[in-house]
């Protein structure tokens, strides 16, 4: 898993200066928190989020309210797992698309995020659990973003709609919507235009495109590259959409992956699924403290 491994590796060998002395002073307990701060702060994590986790294990730890004779080490340790969670869970429960009624997805995100192939393996992971998924190209912005969904679909066999010649985002989601609903799809995702930037143009299209066919989920794709402006481009979508769930992309390349992590929790939406890997099948489903437990295995 990239750099998110060194991050692992820095926690880990935090939590093994405190040692096996049954007496913890407070200088032992900084200096582990210091070092989890470090390691955060190196793989991208916000410097303002990290601060709120060093509080928060601070006031954890607070020795007025441990009890006598438990065990420090133990309570350090679970303190920093607790706010690692934390750190990649809003608790609240994603979107999950429910058999028998008609689910409509859209997809937002910046261009090279990784969005029209996150689309793929999404309607792929759910064809697989039995769902008839539809795709829907939405993007007239990119040339060339017409054919690649069109390849994508034929490769996975999943129904496609687009109108190459159809200038207007609007008239593609909302034609393309009714007609899959017609043909009794339950899955129906839809692939919206990205641009380089979080651009006025692009927010404002997505926020119409959004109001006119009223989607059940809004998946914001983010490349976990992205590094420290993570949490300007997350905040820059949800201040448009009701974002529903994040999707991370690229966790196999050199990613530290920190930022668009943490980007999510200052975000209030939850991780739903992490992309490592180019292929169709390289889609791995999130959850909160088994990612963690992992990171830190
Ligand atoms: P879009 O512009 O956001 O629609 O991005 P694309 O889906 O076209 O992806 C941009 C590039 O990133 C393509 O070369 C994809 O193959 C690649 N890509 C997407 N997801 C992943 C991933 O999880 N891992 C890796 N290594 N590459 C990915």
């Amino acid at each position: 898993m990239s750099m998110l491994v060194d991050l692992g590796k820095g926690i880990v060998d935090a939590f093994g200066k405190l040692g096996t002395n049954l007496i913890l002073d407070d200088k032992t307990i900084d200096a582990v928190i210091r070092d989890v701060t470090m390691a955060l702060l190196k793989a991208d994590v916000n410097a303002s989020y990290v601060q709120k986790l060093r509080d928060e294990v601070k006031s954890q730890l607070d020795p007025k309210k441990i009890a006598e004779g438990a065990n420090k080490r133990d309570l350090v340790r679970q303190a920093i797992i607790q706010s690692l969670i934390k750190l990649v869970d809003p608790g609240i429960p994603p979107f999950q698309p429910k058999k028998g009624k008609t689910n409509v997805v859209m997809f937002v995100g910046l261009q090279g995020s990784g969005k029209t192939t996150t689309v793929a393996k999404y309607a792929r992971y759910y064809q697989r659990k039995g769902f008839k998924p539809a795709l829907i190209c939405a993007d007239t912005f990119r040339a060339g973003a017409f054919e690649q969904l069109q390849q994508n679909a034929t490769k996975i066999k999943v129904p496609f709609w687009g109108k190459k010649d159809e200038t207007d985002p609007l008239v593609i989601a909302e034609t393309g919507v009714n007609f899959m609903k017609q043909e009794k799809f339950d899955l129906i995702i839809v692939d919206t235009s990205g641009r380089h930037k979080q651009s006025a143009d692009l927010l404002n299209e997505m926020e119409q495109v959004a109001n006119t066919i009223k989607p059940d989920d809004i998946v914001l794709v983010m490349d976990s590259s992205i590094g420290q402006s993570a949490y300007d481009q997350a905040a820059a979508f949800r201040s448009k959409v009701k974002i529903g769930s994040v999707i991370i992309t690229k966790l196999d390349g050199h990613a530290k992956g920190g930022g668009a992590l943490a980007a999510v929790a200052a975000t209030n939406s939850p991780i739903t699924f992490l992309g490592d890997g180019e292929g169709f099948d390289a889609l791995r489903v999130f959850n909160p403290s088994s990612f963690i437990s992992t990171l830190i295995g």
